[in-house]
C-alpha cells in the first residue's frame, strides 16, 4: 500500500523555515562540501589554522557551524528550538563534544546531559534528551570491559563511576518523564553499553520507555538482537524503547576487523544493511503495545516505508511510540513534509564550543561529499526551491 499523505518532493513545505538568504547560505555549503578532495584536506588543514591561531574560528561559526549545529551553549539553541516547534519538530540537545579523555571532560558531559533534562522537563518542543557513552567514560576502558579483561582497582573504580553516570541520567530521565537515547558506538564497546542499556530498560522502563538503546542495523547480528530484547521485554514486562539507525562507523568496522583478522561484523553490502532496517522497522511495529522506537534515517524509502506501516496497522499519525529522527542542517524535506502530516518527528540538535565539536561537522562533511550521494539530494531540493521562489 502506498501512503498517498506522504511526499518528500514537496520543497515549499521542506524549506518553509528558511529565508532566502538560508537557502542561499546551505545551497553554497553543500556546493562546497560536495567537492570530496577539499573535504579530504580540510581536517589537517582547520586544525594546523587553529594551532597556528589563526581566525578561522569566526568563519567555521558562520557558516558549517550555523548550519549543522544549534550554537555553543543550550540557551543558544533557543531560536532553533522555537522554530522548529513551530513547524511541529522537537529537538533533541546533542552535545557534541568528542573524543575526550579526562574525569573533568565525563564529568562535564554528564552535567550538560543533565542540563539538557532539566531545560526539557514539561516541554514539547524538547522530546527526548541523549548521550553518547564515551561522553562519560574513557574508550579504552570500555573496550577492555568489553573485551572480556579483568579491570584493576583503580579501572573498577572508574568503572563503577561511568555506571554511576549513566544511571543518573537515566534516573533523572524517569524522574521528570524526559526519554532518554543512548547513542551506539563501535562494535567493540558496545556489548558493554548494551548491556548497561538493558539493566537500565529494566529499571526504568516499568509504565513506558524512557530508557531507548540505539540499534545499528548494518552490523549483520543486529535483527536477532532486537528479537531477543522484545522477546525480553514481553517475557518480563518492561516496556522497551530503541532508535533504529543504520550505523555510522562502516568503514572503521572493516578496516579494524581486516587488520585483527576477525569476521567483519558489517553486512555484505548495503543492499542487506537496508533489508534487516526495514525488517526492524517492521518488527517494531509488530509490537507497539510493548515497544517504542525513533527512527533515525535520512532514507527516504525507510521513513515511507514506516509510514506505510502505521496505516496498514491502523495507527495513528502521531502514534506516541512511533517517532522519526534527522539530524539538523540535512533531509528537512523528509522532517518538514512528515511533522506536516502529524507524524512525530525530532531533530538532533548539536551544541558545543565550536571547536569541540569539529569532529562533529567534520563527520557531516564526510557524510555529505558527493560520493556518498547526499550533497546531490541536499542540492537538487535547495535548487528546486529556490527556482519555485522565483531566485
Ligand atoms: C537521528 C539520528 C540518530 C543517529 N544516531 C546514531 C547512533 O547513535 N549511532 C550510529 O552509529 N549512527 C547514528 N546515526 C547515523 C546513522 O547510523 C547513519 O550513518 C546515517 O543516518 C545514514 O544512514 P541512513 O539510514 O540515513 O541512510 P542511507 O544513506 O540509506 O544509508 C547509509 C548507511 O547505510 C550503510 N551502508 C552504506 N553502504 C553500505 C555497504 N556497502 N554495506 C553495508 N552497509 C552499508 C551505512 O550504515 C551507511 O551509513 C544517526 C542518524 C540519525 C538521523
Amino acid at each position: 500500500m502506498k501512503n498517498i499523505q506522504v511526499s518528500f518532493d514537496d520543497t515549499q513545505t521542506a524549506f518553509a523555515s528558511k529565508s532566502d538568504k538560508d537557502l542561499l547560505r546551505a545551497y553554497w555549503l553543500f556546493k562546497i562540501i560536495g567537492f570530496n578532495w577539499l573535504v579530504r584536506i580540510s581536517p589537517p588543514l582547520v586544525h594546523t589554522a587553529l594551532a597556528l591561531r589563526l581566525p578561522i574560528k569566526g568563519l567555521i561559526s558562520a557558516t558549517v557551524f550555523k548550519h549543522f549545529c544549534g550554537g555553543e551553549k543550550i540557551t543558544d539553541c533557543e531560536s532553533t528550538i522555537q522554530k522548529l516547534h513551530e513547524f511541529g519538530i522537537g529537538t533533541i540537545l546533542d552535545y557534541s563534544v568528542e573524543g575526550k579523555e579526562s574525569e573533568a571532560d565525563f564529568e562535564s558531559c554528564l552535567q550538560q546531559t543533565l542540563a539538557t533534562i532539566d531545560r526539557a522537563k514539561g516541554d514539547a518542543a524538547i522530546p527526548f534528551s541523549v548521550f553518547k557513552p564515551t561522553g562519560i567514560a574513557r574508550f579504552a576502558l570500555l573496550e577492555k570491559k568489553n573485551a572480556g579483561f579483568m579491570l584493576s582497582q583503580s579501572e573498577q573504580e572508574e568503572y563503577a563511576r561511568f555506571i554511576d553516570r549513566f544511571d543518573r541520567i537515566c534516573k533523572k530521565g524517569a524522574e521528570n518523564n524526559v526519554p532518554i537515547f543512548i547513542d551506539a558506538e563501535e562494535s567493540w564497546i558496545q556489548s558493554t553499553i548494551d548491556e548497561v542499556a538493558m539493566e537500565m530498560m529494566r529499571k526504568y522502563n516499568r509504565n513506558h520507555a524512557i530508557v531507548f538503546n540505539t540499534l545499528q542495523l548494518y552490523r549483520h547480528d543486529r535483527l536477532a538482537y532486537l528479537t531477543a530484547c522484545i522477546a525480553e521485554a514481553n517475557a518480563t514486562g518492561f516496556y522497551a524503547g530503541f532508535k533504529l539507525v543504520r550505523g555510522a562507523y562502516m568503514e572503521k568496522e572493516r578496516a579494524r576487523a581486516l587488520k585483527m583478522g576477525y569476521a567483519s561484523p558489517i553486512q555484505p553490502d548495503k543492499s542487506a544493511t537496508d533489508r534487516d532496517y526495514n525488517a526492524a522497522l517492521r518488527l517494531c511495529l509488530s509490537n507497539t503495545q510493548r515497544v517504542s522506537i525513533c527512527a533515525g534515517s535520512h532514507n527516504e524509502e525507510s521513513n515511507l516505508l514506516l509510514t506505510q506501516l502505521m496505516q496498514e496497522a491502523g495507527l495513528p499519525n502521531n502514534h506516541p511510540n512511533i517517532w522519526f529522527s534527522q539530524l539538523y542542517g540535512m533531509s528537512d524535506h523528509i522532517s518538514f513534509n512528515l511533522s506536516k502530516q502529524k507524524y512525530n518527528v525530532c531533530k538532533y540538535v548539536p551544541y558545543g564550543p565550536v571547536t569541540a565539536v569539529l569532529p562533529y561537522l567534520i563527520r557531516r562533511a564526510q557524510e555529505n561529499t558527493s560520493v556518498s550521494g547526499q550533497t546531490g539530494r541536499e542540492l537538487k531540493l535547495i535548487l528546486a526551491e529556490r527556482k519555485r521562489r522565483g531566485k
